[in-house]
């Protein structure tokens, strides 16, 4: 025990939640945080003697957990945080994928640098305060000067572990994509852009708090050559793939009209597939793409919530799973799910999978590690999902004692999913305290939020009256 290093020592959880190789539970459990990882896990009767005397000479601060489960920090793996600008948006909110996106690509072309910084902020403090301590964000349009750094930025502000996706879109209506021209960008410039972020931050260490990650954004809006350029980039610099994927019937009828393929086909043959990929939703995924998934351990970010707003359908996550496919959960942009609460999200999961597959298809526990270690499987991390020594510092506390939570204690786990959606109480990022009692650290909510509100009613206003903008 290096005695400079921070300790934290988080005792008294009524059940400490450790998504470990042997799934413990541990009534009364006490974690022992050192600096940005986890030095010890067990019962708060059992802490070691060395940390007991840190506490005891007041060189550790301690947290008391008393009524709360402790559990890892939750990953998101897809969202477009840019998108929290335009929630609820009036001509968007009863459409599918392609009409929903048709009315929002006009108000989207007029983003500013600002406004992607302001918005990933206030995005990650709502995923902060749902429980999320790890989340991917897929920036895919980069007008008016917006560049990724602008979210990079802001997840740093926000002590955020952060994977950011390099999205891109190559193929505007004139060449049969479905985004309008002037939010497309040349193929060139986003290869460079990409090798250039690649080179300037992404952090392939353990405990790393940003990696970069290469996203086209769909197979309807850039190029097979985008697509696999990106994926040699991507495999000769070692970072991550992500994509959208077979969200719903008119995707799937795209796909076979303009490649001749089922998606799953498509990605195979672009050499999308592999640990080093995921694809979001993947709603319409067949036997056969399933069974590739699993062969080649290609990841999906499942997003019930947003599949449910459009109308997708309901994505086959028991079959995925059985199949070995690596499954993690997203909130998806806040256009297509305009509540981003992680944990929400998990019990959404539950409640879809229910509803398409029986009472049997979900179980709380299973949305909870598809929330957590899923996720972290998806994202390419062995690092965070679990609570074990070695491990990053990413965990969360939620308070049960509320009146949402009343009569749940006989399984307080399963209550985190069953009743409604907690706040979190607590959240530790990388051994930083992010949270506590409820209340973003070292983030004023009032002045941002109120920022928002001007940047996210300038922008629809922009778009409705062009010309006196
Ligand atoms: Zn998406």
């Amino acid at each position: 025990m290096n005695p400079a290093t921070p300790l934290l020592i988080l005792r008294h959880a009524d059940v400490l939640v450790t998504m470990d190789d042997q799934r413990r539970e541990i009534r009364d459990g006490a974690v022992v945080v050192q600096g940005p990882a986890i030095a010890w896990v067990g019962t708060s009767d059992a802490l070691p003697a060395p940390y007991a005397e840190a506490l005891a000479a007041g060189r550790a601060e301690a947290v008391d957990l008393h009524g709360h489960v402790l559990m890892p920090g939750l990953v998101n793996t897809h969202h477009h945080m840019y998108q929290s600008l335009t929630r609820a948006v009036p001509e968007a909110q009863d459409a599918e994928l392609f009409g929903w996106l048709g009315s929002l690509y006009p108000l989207w072309a007029r983003l500013t640098p600002e406004m992607v910084h302001v918005s990933a902020r206030t995005a990650m403090a709502e995923l902060l305060l749902s429980g999320c301590t790890t989340t991917s964000d897929h920036l895919y349009l980069y007008p008016n000067g917006s560049r990724l750094e602008d979210a990079i930025e802001g997840a740093a502000a926000m002590g955020m572990r952060f994977h950011a996706a390099r999205g891109s879109m190559s193929v505007g209506r004139s060449a049969g994509g479905l985004p309008p021209d002037e939010v497309v960008e040349r193929e060139d410039a986003i290869l460079a852009d990409s090798q250039r972020l690649i080179e300037r931050w992404h952090d392939p260490a353990r405990h790393a708090m940003l990696r970069i990650v290469l996203a086209p954004c769909s197979p309807f809006s850039v190029s097979r050559d985008l697509m696999r350029a990106s994926a040699e980039l991507a495999r000769a610099t070692g970072v991550s793939l992500h994509t959208h994927l077979a969200e719903n019937d008119n995707d799937i009828a795209y796909s076979r009209e303009k490649f001749g393929m089922t998606p799953a086909e498509y990605a195979e043959d672009l050499g999308w597939v592999g640990r080093d990929v995921w694809h979001a939703h993947c709603v319409k995924l067949d036997e056969a793409g399933i069974r590739l998934f699993g062969r080649t351990g290609t990841g999906v970010a499942h997003c019930p919530c947003s599949n449910m707003r459009l109308a997708s359908g309901i994505a086959p996550v028991g079959a995925m799973r059985r199949a070995g496919v690596p499954v993690g959960l997203g909130v998806d942009g806040s256009a297509s799910n305009d509540g981003a609460h992680m944990l929400g999200e998990a019990r959404q999961a539950l409640l879809l999978a229910r509803v398409g597959f029986g009472p049997a298809a979900m179980t709380a526990r299973e949305a909870l590690e598809i929330a957590t270690r899923g996720g972290a499987q998806v994202l390419g991390r062995d690092d965070i999902g679990a609570l074990a020594p070695g491990m990053s510092a990413d965990l969360v506390a939620f308070d049960l004692r509320g009146v949402g939570h009343a009569g749940a204690g006989h399984d307080p786990v399963a209550a985190l999913v069953f009743c409604q959606p907690a706040h979190a109480a607590l959240s530790v990022v990388n051994g930083r305290v992010r949270v506590r009692d409820g209340h973003l650290v070292d983030c004023d909510t009032a002045p941002l939020l109120a920022r928002h509100r001007v940047l996210a009613q300038q922008l629809v206003e922009a778009a409705r009256h062009p010309h006196t903008a």
